[in-house]
């Protein structure tokens, strides 16, 4: 396991997936908090990085927003389909939650004769977890896959306890590079922190970009260096020169 470089605010930008990376993992997403003294840290990295310093999640923006208040953030939400590109601007949408719709309709009966599946609807991708249901993992992801049969623009992706789909085309990775493009990150040495599958999108083009990729945890990865965990991630970045 090898421990990340040091990182220069004036040279890097600072990529953070959120959960499992930012805060632990819980069975009900909703419940997860940051202390204020971690949400601090990182709005004086957030200063030192001139902004360079984004949020890439599988959640919404918005519900990033609630649990980093006050925090000033760019961020990429819903695996990119949810974009703000530098803190403070707007919030733009890269698809329109009716195209899920047929989905919604065909999920709509497995959940009503599955009490334990959870259907989050995040608008432009639907989740299903079953982390407090996991004999109904083949299930969820049987209904799941169906629900999207035939449909070419949408793409069924497994997470850590969970089976979601959304548009095709855009992942993090995608997202990532497409901020490495404008200000403030422009020009940047990217550093990424995940952990799950949907993070090695962004941990592989951060490779190919020659920047720091760094896996948290033990899952297996592309990137060259390691944390441990959230506890881990938190010591690193009181550490890591930013
Ligand atoms: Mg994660």
């Amino acid at each position: 396991m090898k421990r990340p470089p040091a990182i220069d605010p004036t040279t890097h930008a600072l990529f953070l997936d959120f959960d499992g990376t930012l805060v632990d993992l819980v069975d009900d997403p909703n419940n997860v908090a940051l202390a204020a003294d971690r949400v601090e840290r990182l709005d004086e990295m957030t200063r030192r990085l001139s902004g360079a310093l984004a949020v890439v999640s599988g959640r919404r923006i918005g519900d990033l927003d609630r649990f980093l208040a006050p925090l000033a953030f760019a961020a990429a939400g819903v695996h990119g389909l949810e974009r703000r590109r530098k803190p403070g601007g707007e919030i733009e949408f890269l698809m329109q939650p009716e195209a899920l719709d047929p989905v919604r309709d065909a999920l709509a009966p497995t959940l009503e004769a599955n009490q334990r599946l959870r259907l989050e609807d995040k608008g432009t991708a639907l989740v299903l977890h079953y982390r407090t249901a996991p004999d109904l993992a083949e299930a969820a992801k049987s209904v799941m896959r169906h629900a999207a049969d035939g449909r070419d623009d949408l793409i069924v992706m497994e997470g850590d306890n969970i089976v979601e789909v959304h548009p095709a085309g855009m992942d993090k990775g995608k997202a990532l590079a497409d901020f490495m493009t404008t200000a403030p990150f422009a020009g940047r040495i990217p550093v990424y922190l995940g952990d799950d599958t949907t993070d090695e999108f962004a941990l592989k083009i951060v490779t190919e970009m020659e920047g720091v990729a760094i896996k948290v945890g033990g899952k297996e990865s592309v990137a060259e260096y390691r944390l441990a965990d959230v506890a881990d991630v938190h010591h690193w970045l009181d550490v890591c020169g930013i």
